[in-house]
């Protein structure tokens, strides 16, 4: 009897509120609300004409801002080389429009024979003189940096890389491709 009246309770309800949500009502109180809303963007207010200009203003300050973010600097494309025997591959940050070491988001360095990723390797002395290596896994390439460990050889990379593009090398680079 329980189980019952409460289906009874239940249907009563659903039927309830399909009276209440027909798609008819849904649509015509949308399209009511739009109107309203429509209405109410055709409002005129007065407002100070200083008001209007300074918002023009930072409006186009903000769009210029954008595009001119939008648009990267030529040396952006600039993105691999052959630096000290070895292939290095790189990004940028992309609001950087400067170069300077700080503009790298990665620089990563590859085998120039057979193109696999190199590996660092400690190379260190047993005096304790830094130096780091990069190793090709795939064909045994092995080249030491003497005196760097490999924060140094990341920074001499970046700092060729940043002379390259200040000297327009870079764009030889480029054309190659
Ligand atoms: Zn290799």
């Amino acid at each position: 009897m329980k189980k019952f009246m409460y289906a009874v309770l239940a249907s009563l309800i659903a039927g309830m509120i399909l009276e209440k949500f027909t798609p008819y009502k849904i649509v015509t109180f949308a399209v009511d609300k739009f109107i309203l809303f429509f209405a109410f963007l055709t409002n005129k207010i007065n407002i100070p004409m200083y008001f209007l200009v300074a918002f023009i203003i930072i409006a186009a300050i903000v769009i210029v801002k954008s595009i001119i973010l939008l648009i990267k600097p030529k040396f952006h494309r600039y993105k691999s080389d052959k630096i000290f025997g070895i292939k290095w591959e790189w990004s940028y940050d992309s609001f950087s429009r400067q170069l300077n070491p700080s503009s790298f988001d990665s620089v990563d360095p590859f085998c120039p024979k057979c193109d696999m990723r190199l590996i660092y390797l400690n190379d260190s002395d047993w005096d304790g003189i830094d130096n780091i290596a990069v190793h090709c896994e795939k064909c045994d390439l092995h080249k030491t940096f003497e005196g760097k460990d490999i924060y140094d050889l990341e920074a001499s990379v970046k700092n060729e890389i940043e002379r390259r593009v200040r000297s327009g090398e870079y764009k030889k680079a480029l054309e190659a491709k």
